[in-house]
């Protein structure tokens, strides 16, 4: 079977831009049912040679961003578990939130794999978060951004080990 990565991270830090970038146009809405995939959209991810199905989770949206309950959440946990390597984004420019630390906690008690990644960095916007993001414990994060399309390489390394 293919190998498997998850995005992961609070709302807005940017996984459904990284997600398009990945994917391009082969996008697969898995499921509309309302509730049950909503926002879980799954496809053919490609990055410089390296090809694996992605997971744009949406387990962290639409609920209470304090509290984290619900099915949707479920639904995100489940991806990851299912996952060979969880990409968890951070936004590098607001830097970690405790949100942030939240996600990080529960992902360091999982056994899937993580990597980190501090997204909109383009320049050199995001340097301060990247450092704040080691505070997460989950190994050295690099910079991304999705949306300019910079780190990809630092991305493609991160990724290449569990992929
Ligand atoms: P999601 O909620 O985590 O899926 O985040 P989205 O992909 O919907 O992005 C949230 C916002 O951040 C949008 O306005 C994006 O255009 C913006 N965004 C995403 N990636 C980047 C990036 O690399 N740099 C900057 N500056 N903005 C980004
Ligand atoms: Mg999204």
């Amino acid at each position: 079977p293919q190998p498997t990565v998850a995005i992961v991270g609070r709302p807005n830090v940017g996984k459904s831009t990284l997600f398009n970038r990945l994917v391009g146009k082969r996008v697969a809405l898995v499921d509309d049912r309302p509730g049950v995939t909503r926002d879980r959209r799954e496809g053919e991810g490609k990055l410089l040679g390296l090809e694996f199905k992605v997971i744009d989770t949406a387990g962290f949206e639409d609920e209470d961003p304090d509290s984290l309950p619900g099915r949707m959440r479920a639904q995100t946990e489940a991806a990851v578990r299912d996952a060979d390597v969880a990409l968890f984004l951070i936004d590098g420019r607001e830097g970690l939130t405790p949100l942030d630390e939240e996600i990080g906690r529960w992902l360091r008690g999982e056994d899937t794999p993580v990597v980190v990644a501090a997204n909109k960095a383009e320049g050199q916007a995001g340097e301060t978060g990247r450092l704040e993001a080691f505070a997460l414990g989950l190994g050295e994060p690099f910079a991304l951004s999705a949306e300019h399309g910079e780190g990809l390489v630092d991305l493609f390394e991160a990724l290449r080990p569990f992929v």
